[in-house]
Formats: C-alpha cells, sequence, structure tokens
C-alpha cells in the first residue's frame, strides 16, 4: 500500500493537484477539510463541533481528524495507496499517522510539498471564494489566521519528515501543468 502526503499551506494548489495524482497513480484520496466539510453539510454533531472552528480558520483537534483518517482507512482496504490532502497539519497528528501506519507495517512513502509565497496564499484564496463560496475563504481575517496556523502548527512538519529523508518540495508558483510534471517526476523517481 502506498500512502503519499500532499503537503503546503491553504491555496497552494493542492485540491487541484490531488485530482490529476489520484488519476494517474491509481490511488485513493483523502481530504479532511473535504470529510469535515460534508459533515458540516450533513449536520452531524461532528460537523456542528467543527464548524465554529474551521469558520474562524481554526484547527479541529487532533483526535477528530485522525479518527476520520483511521476509519477511511480501515474502509477501504482494497486500494493501492492513499493521497492524503491536507493532513497531518499538526506533529501529534504525524506521530499518530506514524503509529497507526507502524502498526500495519506500513509507513509513510513521500511527502509532496507544493511551497507558495503568503502574498499569493492571498490571491488565490480570494479568487477560490468567488467560485466555491467557502465562508473561511470569505474573510481576510479568517484567511491571516489560517496562513498563521500554517505557520505555527504546520510548518514544522517540513523538519518531521526531513529527518525521514522523506520531504520533497516543488515550486508552487509555476502553472498548474507544470506542478502537476514536478509531482509525477518526484512519485515516479
Ligand atoms: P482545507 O480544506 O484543507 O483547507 O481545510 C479546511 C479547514 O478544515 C481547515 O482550516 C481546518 O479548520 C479544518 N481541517 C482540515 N484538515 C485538518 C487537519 N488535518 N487538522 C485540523 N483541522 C483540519
Amino acid at each position: 500500500m502506498k500512502y503519499y502526503i500532499l503537503f503546503g499551506p491553504p491555496g497552494a494548489g493542492k485540491g487541484t493537484q490531488a485530482k490529476f495524482i489520484v488519476e494517474k497513480f491509481n490511488l485513493m484520496h483523502i481530504s479532511t477539510g473535504d470529510l469535515l466539510r460534508k459533515e458540516m453539510k450533513e449536520g452531524t454533531p461532528l460537523g456542528l463541533k467543527a464548524k465554529e472552528l474551521i469558520e474562524n480558520g481554526n484547527l479541529v483537534p487532533d483526535e477528530v481528524v485522525v479518527g476520520m483518517i483511521k476509519s477511511t482507512f480501515a474502509n477501504n482496504k482494497n486500494v493501492e495507496g492513499f493521497l492524503l490532502d491536507g493532513f497531518p497539519r499538526t506533529t501529534a497528528q504525524a506521530e499518530m499517522l506514524d503509529k497507526m501506519l507502524q502498526e500495519q507495517n506500513e509507513g509513510v512513502d513521500k511527502v509532496i510539498s507544493l511551497a507558495i509565497k503568503d502574498s499569493t496564499i492571498f490571491e488565490r484564496i480570494a479568487k477560490r471564494a468567488e467560485i466555491e463560496g467557502r465562508k473561511d475563504d470569505a474573510d481576510p481575517a479568517t484567511i491571516q489566521n489560517r496562513i498563521d496556523t500554517y505557520h505555527q502548527k504546520t510548518e514544522p512538519l517540513i523538519d518531521f519528515y526531513k529527518k525521514q529523508n522523506k520531504y520533497f518540495e516543488i515550486p508552487g508558483e509555476q502553472t498548474i501543468e507544470e506542478v502537476f510534471d514536478c509531482i509525477c517526476k518526484t512519485i515516479s523517481k
């Protein structure tokens, strides 16, 4: 089983690239953000609990997202591999993922990171707000909070995975096609 992580700040293009990657490499896409938005839309207890945190640009508790990942793995035993998008986002999540995979004699294969400047994040998210209508994309203070949260809580994972020799960074400000080409080369090498 293959386990790839698509890493990067909000607005880096993870969702866009994930669609192409899963098709080419026959992987199952798991986006914790998409799963949480589905829970919110359906008004489940989990969705109701997550709503305020998400709409203010804060992370939901580690146990919540780890639980979602665990049950998705358990319910999809017959796939060739997974592409994790937007997970892990904290060191605790990364450690729990490692533990979960080690218990099955598996491990993260590669972390593919899309790097973009903070100013580009703002431009991209403003554009996405017009298309997708996400509440957490609409307000500049919320976007700033998500960027700050990324720097404080998620960026430390770069060193975490560099130490495991699994971290591969791709310039995310190229065209969609150029970014995808770099991703394919990184996965295939
Ligand atoms: P995304 O679609 O990946 O930008 O995620 C949207 C929002 O969902 C984030 O701003 C967080 O509030 C929440 N979220 C998604 N993934 C995670 C995660 N791995 N850990 C904590 N919160 C998450």
